[in-house]
This record gives structure tokens, C-alpha cells and sequence, in this order.
């Protein structure tokens, strides 16, 4: 049996390993398939070696479905039903790598990525797969068997025959008994190499959902001067915030830049941010931040005023103490331009009222995101093959020995290991599929 695998990346090494170790397993009763992984790239598992800035946090100990964006939640929860967060830790093990867990997210112990590429590769050697780099695929056709050139590129029914798949590369052509796609997006890469095969994916009648940037940083309209005045003074800053949109919330680090919003918080939100601004075509999105996201304003108020000499103090100075300075300063002057007023700068000179409002501002500061950064600076993709095509084996409902693992499967999760977790999940579900079938000789 020839297994092709369509992208070296982390689903595609995953689903190669399980395979292998398989039929290592049961090598006296089984004939080996071939193996081999095609891979674009000048090295396999280039994207693992960018991943958690160069440490990989390749799962997290606090896995379920809920920390994925899909159509249908279900689908997700069957696959992580069949693949636990500890049994990647144990496979990473088995392959020599010892791991660290940090409060849940969980690195290769060195701390470095390359540590679980060249994990997944030296596996996939040891077990005899074949790992071909610098090789690009044009096209993935469903040839009849019986006479592989002349029906090339015609999409079977699955109950009509015995599948023969053609991949066209850029400089050889593969024929294979069952084709495993696992040519992820191009989040995070300037590189289109997913185009060709996606073209073919579309050919052999999938449907596929745009991909859309998410975990990506975002923009804000600036258009007033005053949010353009209050991203010149607070960019560059770091804090702890919660941050809603559209019902969902998150609680986490924000970074502030010159453009707009980013930091792990807003990677967390930027799904629903940018389906709301191209699948529903919302102008703007409304982000509501609160920079106070520990405290009630009234316990803000209460707490400033329990400050040594309050009454001789600014209130830049006393806000300066619970916020960062620079933050603090930009946005007493974003409340003062919001309100049309300049508020007096000593706090004995404020009212008890006047105080709780500018608290409360800063608890529910709202900004306009009109645009997300794009798919070359995102992490993630959302959109991909329609999961209501694929079985629990991550099989096409319409052509027989076509799988799908990884990130071109319409299923994104937040940060924190999650979209890895799904790639290792979604590439064990496949092999362990594959290895357990009856197989009919060519
Ligand atoms: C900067 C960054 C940091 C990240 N950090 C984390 C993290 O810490 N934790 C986490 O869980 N997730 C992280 N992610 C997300 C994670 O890397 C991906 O979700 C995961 O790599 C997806 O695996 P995949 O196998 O589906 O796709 P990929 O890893 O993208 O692999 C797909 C492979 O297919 C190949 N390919 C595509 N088209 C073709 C073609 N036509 N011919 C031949 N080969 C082709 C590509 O070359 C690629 O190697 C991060 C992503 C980025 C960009």
C-alpha cells in the first residue's frame, strides 16, 4: 500500500509516525506500507520551529472543545476523545523528548522548538518513512486504477472503485493507494504553497471555507484624533486586561502598538473579530477593554483614597500606583477628550462622582477595530475544509482513502498550545484510521 502524505508540517509527521509505529509494531503479521511525506519547505517542520517563540508549547494540560472555534463543537470533541492531551506528552516521551509544564502550557523541556521537530523527523527516519523536502505539489487527482493517464482528475463516488490518487510535484509525479492532506495554511508565512493543493481539494468536489486571519494583532480606527493621540502616548505599553466582543470575553495581556491592539489577549479574541469584519461584513467591531480588570470602581475609588497625603496628590500620581504611568496619562486625556472637558488635574479639586466616572471609563474603554493584521502575521488560520465532509476518521465523505488532518480543517483553537494539540490529535486519528483498516492488495 503507498501512502502519500501532502505536507511535512506537525499533523503530517504525526499521522507518518503513527502509521509507522503501527506496523513496527505488528511487522510479523503485516505487509509495511510505503510511506512518504512530501513537503514544499527546504526543511520538514519548519512552522514547529517558530512556534511558541522558538519553545513550542505543543499542548496544554487544559484541553477540550470549548477552546476551539468550529460549525459543530461535536466533531471536535470526538477527536480529542480518541487523542488526550497526555497521550502526545507520552508519544513526545517515547521519542526522547522530555517536557515541562509551565501552569498548564506544555514546552520540550531544552525550551526549544527544533527539540520536537527533530523528534517527529528522527521518528519518522528510525520507522522507515520517506521525508522528501523541496517539493512542491501542483495537483492531487482521483484516477481510475484500471487506467491511471486517461480519467486523471475525475472525482469518484467512494462506493464506485478502488481510488488511485495522482500527485503532480514540481519535479517528479507520486501515485498512491490513500493520500493523507495535511498542507496546513499560510498563517505566519509569506510562502503560498497550500494554493495548488487547495485548487485540487475544491476539483475532488470539497467544499472549503475561506481562510481568514486569527490569533493575529488588530487595528483601530483612528480616525479620531483622540484614539490616534491615546495609541502615540500608551504604544509600547503591557498590562493585564479583560477584553469583550460580540458575548465573548477574555482575560489576559495586551500589548499596545501604534497601529492598534495585540498581545495574547487579543490573539484570544481576533477569531470572532475578524469573522465579524469579513463573514458578516461589519464595518467595525466594537472592543470594550478594562484596564481595571481585578477591581470594582467603587473599590478603586476606595483604594486611592486610603493613599498616604491623597488630598496634596494628582490623579495621574494616584493612578500611576494601581496602572502603568504611560497608560495612566493616556487615558485620564482620552476620558477628557471623550468628555469634551479637561478634568482638573488635582484630586481634591474632583468630586467623589466625577471620580468613580473616570474609573468606570477606564473599566469599559471602548475601541473600534476595523481591520485585522493579515494572514502572514497571524498564528492560526480559520476556515478549511467543511468538517461535515469529513467521518470520525477524518476520511472525505466523498472520496474513499482521501484523509485531512491539521489546520486545513475549518477547526481553530485559542492560543496555548491548542492548535498544535489539534494538528498531533487530528494526525493520530488519521493514522491510527489508516493503520487499522483492511486493505485490499492493488
Ligand atoms: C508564529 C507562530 C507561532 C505559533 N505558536 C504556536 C504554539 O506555541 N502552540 C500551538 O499550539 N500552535 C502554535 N502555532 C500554530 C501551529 O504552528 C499550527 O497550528 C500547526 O503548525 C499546524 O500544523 P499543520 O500540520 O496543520 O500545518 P503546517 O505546520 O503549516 O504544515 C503544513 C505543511 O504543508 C506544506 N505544504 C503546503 N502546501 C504544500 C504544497 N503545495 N506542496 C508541498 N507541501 C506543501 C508546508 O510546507 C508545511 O510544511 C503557531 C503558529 C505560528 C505561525
Amino acid at each position: 500500500m503507498r501512502i502519500i502524505i501532502a505536507g511535512g508540517g506537525a499533523s503530517g509527521l504525526f499521522a507518518a509516525y503513527t502509521i509507522a509505529c503501527h506496523y513496527h509494531r505488528h511487522s510479523a503479521d503485516m505487509t509495511k506500507p510505503d510511506i512518504t511525506v512530501l513537503d514544499a519547505n527546504d526543511v520538514l517542520g519548519k512552522k514547529i520551529l517558530s512556534t511558541g517563540n522558538g519553545r513550542c508549547n505543543l499542548c496544554n494540560t487544559d484541553t477540550d472543545a470549548l477552546k476551539y472555534y468550529c460549525e459543530d463543537n461535536l466533531f471536535v470533541k470526538k477527536i480529542l476523545a480518541q487523542f488526550h492531551y497526555s497521550d502526545a506528552m507520552k508519544a513526545f516521551n517515547r521519542m526522547g523528548v522530555a517536557l515541562k509544564d509551565k501552569g498548564g502550557y506544555v514546552y520540550p523541556r531544552s525550551m526549544q522548538a527544533a527539540t520536537i521537530s527533530s523528534a517527529l523527523i528522527n521518528a519518522c527516519r528510525l520507522l522507515g518513512v520517506k521525508l522528501i523536502n523541496n517539493c512542491v505539489i501542483k495537483s492531487i487527482t482521483c484516477v481510475d486504477s484500471s487506467n491511471d493517464s486517461s480519467s486523471a482528475g475525475k472525482a469518484y463516488n467512494r462506493h464506485e472503485k478502488n481510488n488511485i490518487f495522482c500527485i503532480e510535484a514540481d519535479k517528479s509525479t507520486y501515485y498512491a493507494d490513500c493520500v493523507i492532506l495535511a498542507y496546513g495554511s499560510n498563517a505566519g508565512i509569506t510562502t503560498d504553497y497550500t494554493g495548488t493543493v487547495m485548487k485540487s481539494v475544491k476539483s475532488l468536489g470539497h467544499k472549503l471555507h475561506t481562510y481568514l486571519p486569527s490569533l493575529c494583532s488588530l487595528y483601530v480606527d483612528m480616525t479620531k484624533k483622540h484614539y490616534a493621540d491615546f495609541f502615540k502616548k500608551s504604544s509600547g505599553v503591557r498590562t493585564d486586561i479583560v477584553v469583550k466582543a460580540e458575548n465573548f470575553s477574555y482575560a489576559g495581556e495586551l500589548q499596545i502598538t501604534n497601529y492598534g491592539l495585540s498581545g495574547i489577549v487579543i490573539f484570544q479574541i481576533s477569531h470572532i473579530v475578524s469573522e465579524s469584519l469579513y463573514q458578516k461584513k461589519k464595518r467595525e467591531v466594537k472592543l470594550y477593554v478594562d484596564f481595571l480588570a481585578s477591581y470594582e470602581s467603587t473599590d478603586v475609588c476606595r483604594l486611592l483614597r486610603t493613599q498616604h497625603f491623597y488630598e496634596k496628590r494628582t490623579l495621574l500620581d494616584l493612578i500611576s500606583g494601581i496602572l502603568n504611568g504611560k497608560l495612566a496619562l493616556a487615558l485620564i486625556q482620552l476620558y477628557s477628550a471623550m468628555i469634551n472637558r479637561q478634568i482638573t488635574p488635582d484630586v481634591k479639586n474632583i468630586s467623589e462622582e466625577e471620580l468613580l466616572e473616570v474609573i468606570s471609563f477606564m473599566k469599559n474603554v471602548s475601541f473600534y477595530v476595523n481591520k485585522t493584521n493579515d494572514i502572514a502575521h497571524a498564528q492560526v488560520c480559520m476556515g478549511g475544509v467543511a468538517t461535515q465532509e469529513l467521518t470520525d476518521n477524518l476520511e472525505s465523505r466523498l472520496i474513499e482513502n482521501l484523509y485531512f488532518c491539521g489546520e486545513c480543517i475549518d477547526v481553530d483553537g485559542i492560543c496555548g498550545g491548542y492548535n498544535l494539540m489539534w494538528a498531533w490529535a487530528t494526525g493520530y486519528v488519521v493514522g491510527r484510521g489508516i493503520a487499522n483498516r483492511e486493505w485490499k492488495p492493488a
